[in-house]
């Protein structure tokens, strides 16, 4: 694509940055079928192709965010499935964050729009604060069929119980059972450990379990994301500089005793550390500590091929349909590692139709556009019923969440069915399935057992 950017323009990196990837995009519009927006709304604009157009004019005039490219720029999901299609590598991902960055700071939303995006960048980062206001939206509940767009789908949403916090989600050193084969840290999170603290326990009783030492270190808490896809990039910088400062001095260079990897649980989270080396690209100060950490960054499934998942102890065969969050399969890229797992684990895995697609969840998308929201997670929980199966299984808390509120079939995480198949407990969720016999054969690991260390 042709670009007209100016020299001054261009001196600002982030423009620098757009210019780069508009000029790979070849117009060719392979992306629109893969995208979700345009799949139910037929509208280019509303298509990544059609975005890619109104940014590059909003950009290159340097004109403030006008009312209708914050509406189809707002209803983009940063899914990422078009990066997947688009045969000409172009970073979407990158050039929509800049355009968000931008409408934050040159359009002046309506009064509701503005408190809600306030309010919930004060609260969902922050576990106290997010956990009072789901105690709060679950009083509510019953009012929650009255209530019109946005304030009902919140409440319609919140989770009418509540898990206790758990004790391992403060700052502590878990040891490896057995020898120890690997140190690594996880990111503890914020919506994740008030909305289902079984996902972080469970992965932390996984590693342990497999030789793994676990550090939950002090000072780290949201990934960013939440705010980054609002277009708040300084509060965005904040809370991943506190997550740098955090692990740093658990590894060599800064001081620490060293850390194989950055294990995390939410992959929408891990999209975002494994963004912070290009977040702080120019910044002296944080650039090679930050580009440090994203390197170490890794999915818990990506981690466990790595260092070989023990076989399994019972005999589950349960049919499980795994939903690959857009985050994983579009944003990391991994596609195999969980299925592999769950099925060497003992699992019988299904495949939705039409697993490219969003189920809808995508960070607050679903509070903030309910209706299209509504419209790909039944759309999703459709095929995945055609599958027929007994659990639902997935690595992301967002898809977990909005699946929920449109099924009966229990959602675990992948995290937790690999705990379970390896000594675990059940997790809750599967209460009501008999307790599957010892495993009587001992089935291959997914890898070589090896020593990360
Ligand atoms: S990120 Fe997803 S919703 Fe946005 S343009 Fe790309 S495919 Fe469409
Ligand atoms: S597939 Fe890639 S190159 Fe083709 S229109 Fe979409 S973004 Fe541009």
């Amino acid at each position: 694509m042709q670009t007209n950017f100016t020299l001054a323009q261009l001196a600002d990196a982030d423009t620098r940055e757009s210019e780069a990837i508009l000029r790979k995009c070849v117009h060719c519009g392979f992306c629109t079928a893969t995208c979700p927006t345009y799949v139910l709304l037929g509208d280019e604009l509303d298509s990544p192709r059609g975005r890619i157009y109104l940014i590059k004019d909003m950009l290159e005039n340097e004109r403030p965010a006008t009312e209708k490219v914050v509406k189809h720029i707002d209803r983009c999901l940063s899914c990422l499935s078009c990066m997947t299609t688009c045969p000409s590598g172009v970073h979407y991902g990158h050039l929509v964050d800049h355009a968000r960055s931008h409408i934050e700071k040159t359009y002046r939303r309506p009064l509701l729009d503005r408190g809600l995006r306030w309010v919930l960048s004060l609260i969902v980062p922050y576990p106290s604060r997010f956990r009072a206001s789901l105690l709060g939206a679950r009083l509510g509940k019953p009012l929650a069929r009255f209530l019109p767009g946005r304030l009902g789908a919140m409440i319609r949403i919140a989770p009418s119980r509540l898990p206790a916090p758990s004790p391992w989600d403060t700052p502590q050193v878990i040891p490896a059972q057995g020898p120890r084969r690997a140190r690594v840290t996880t990111l503890i999170g914020c919506a994740q450990r008030v909305l289902n603290t079984a996902i972080n326990e469970s992965t932390i009783r996984l590693l342990t379990r497999h030789g793994v030492e676990v550090v939950v270190a002090r000072g780290s808490g949201c990934c960013g994301a939440l705010v980054h896809h609002m277009g708040k990039s300084e509060s965005a910088h904040d809370q991943a500089r506190r997550n740098i400062d955090a692990w740093w001095p658990e590894t060599e260079a800064g001081g620490g005793e060293g850390l194989d990897a950055i294990v995390i649980n939410a992959s929408g989270c891990g999209t975002s550390v494994k963004d912070y080396g290009f977040m702080f690209r120019d910044d002296p100060a944080m650039r090679d500590r930050a580009a440090a950490i994203s390197d170490l960054t890794v999915d818990i499934t990506e981690f466990m091929q790595r260092i070989g998942l023990a076989a399994p102890v019972i005999d589950t065969g349960h049919a499980v349909t795994y939903h690959s969050a857009c985050s994983m399969q579009h944003g990391q890229q991994i596609k195999a590692p969980p299925r592999d797992l769950l099925r060497a684990a003992g699992f019988r895995i299904r495949e939705p139709a039409e697993g490219h697609l969003c189920c809808g969840s995508a960070g607050v998308y679903n509070l903030l556009q309910p209706e299209i929201a509504t419209r790909l997670r039944d759309r999703k929980l459709a095929n995945i019923d055609r599958t027929e199966p007994e659990i639902i299984a997935t690595g992301n808390i967002g898809c977990m969440t909005q699946l929920a509120a449109g099924t009966d079939t229990p959602i675990v995480h992948t995290a937790e069915l690999l705990d379970w198949a390896t000594g675990g407990p059940k997790p809750a969720r599967l209460s009501d399935f008999p307790d599957p016999p010892p495993h009587a054969a001992v089935s291959e690991p997914v890898q070589d057992q090896q020593n990360v260390a």
